[in-house]
């Protein structure tokens, strides 16, 4: 009797734990962006056309063995595994426009700064916000917000390849730390990892001028995680919307692959470790869309490309229902995504007004 009713306490007690975690918000956030990333790969995986065209491609063959398969669902299982795996089962993907699941920009821009200050800040601001120069941002970000707060003052931390990060993000008056650009680790104890790291970046030439290859980009921010543990942490991959301007449709399938694998290896970090384990919401998107009709317009995007101000978002982990990918028309806009991190850390972020709402990702 006396076992009996122990073992009702301990079903109690874990199945009122098992409820509270279910409404738990997270306690740390990561946010990923892929620049320039279509959400025509993202749902449907290669491009029939794009993916046998010589101009586009140097190897056809090769390019179509790895990515390539009738079925759309297998195909886009091929271009981004831990999309359509993990991510597809245990999180949620909103964006698929073959559903009417539309996620837009509401900037008129359709360009990066315009797009990451929407994702950042929490609403479009095209009279300021109109180019990608490097100027420090007027608009405080949700990265900012959170490290003005006790809870994660000094645990925000950002990594990008682009070499406007520092701008987006104004390091300056925000206090994060951002790593972006061809900025090598510079903490005081830098691991070995970190120290290689910094002498194969001066080795590697980066085909772009202002944008590194995100190898560098995960790694700098994997190694920071692993030594610091941040609560708030954006990484910010860039070589997608660099392939695509240069027109290599093999370059950016792969590296839509690496950067699926990029996550991945975020996930199964953070699913490792006890302070994130069960404890982190990662949520991903995209700055931009690109366009489709001529199908050269691929490569680009801006005001005057059709489509360039559709993108897609997904997330996954504690205080994200799994969902999958939604197939029920809807539409979400881009200044959701800053009160959306918020959100799951049981924050409110709202600009005065200004910013879009969370998404609903427990319901
Ligand atoms: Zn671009």
């Amino acid at each position: 009797m006396k076992r009996n009713r122990i073992v009702v306490a301990v079903l109690i007690f874990f199945l009122s734990d098992l409820a509270a975690f279910a409404q738990t918000p997270a306690e740390n956030i990561i946010l990923i962006t892929l620049d320039g990333m279509r959400w025509q790969e993202v749902f449907t995986g290669a491009d029939s056309a794009l993916i046998k065209n010589k101009e586009y491609v140097d190897d056809v063959v090769g390019l179509r063995a790895r990515f390539w398969h009738d079925q759309s669902e297998i195909r886009r299982e091929k271009l981004m595994p831990f999309f359509w795996s993990t991510l597809a089962k245990e999180g949620v993907l909103f964006g698929n426009r073959t559903y009417d699941n539309n996620v837009n920009c509401s900037n008129n821009m359709w360009f990066s700064y315009p797009g990451y200050n929407e994702i950042l800040s929490g609403f479009a601001d095209d009279q300021r916000i109109k180019s990608n120069d490097k100027f420090n941002n007027p608009n405080e970000t949700v990265l900012e917000f959170l490290n003005k707060q006790a809870k994660y003052k000094g645990k925000v931390a950002a990594f990008g390849s682009w070499d406007v990060f520092p701008f987006i993000i104004n390091e300056e008056r925000s206090g994060v730390p951002v790593n972006a650009g061809f900025k090598p680790a510079t903490q005081t104890r830098l691991s070995p990892r970190e120290v290689f790291l910094n002498e194969l970046q001066v080795e590697i030439p980066s085909p772009w001028g202002g944008v590194r290859l995100d190898a560098f980009t995960h790694h700098y921010a994997l190694e920071y995680m692993k030594k610091y543990k941040p609560k708030v942490v954006y990484i910010a991959y860039g070589e997608t919307d660099d392939f695509a301007h240069n027109g290599k449709y093999d370059a950016y399938l792969k590296s839509a692959y690496q950067t699926d694998q990029f996550i991945k290896a975020v996930w199964e970090w953070v699913q490792s470790e006890p302070q994130y384990r069960n404890k982190t919401a990662i949520v991903i998107t995209t700055d931009h869309g690109r366009g489709t009709i001529p199908a050269d317009e691929w490569r680009s995007h801006g005001t005057k490309i059709k489509g360039a101000d559709q993108i897609w978002i997904a997330a996954i982990g504690a205080g994200v229902k799994a969902q999958g990918e939604v197939k029920v028309a809807g539409q979400l806009y881009q200044n959701q995504v800053a009160a959306t991190a918020a959100g799951l850390l049981g924050l409110t972020f709202t600009q005065d007004g200004k910013a879009g709402k969370p998404l609903e990702l427990s319901k």
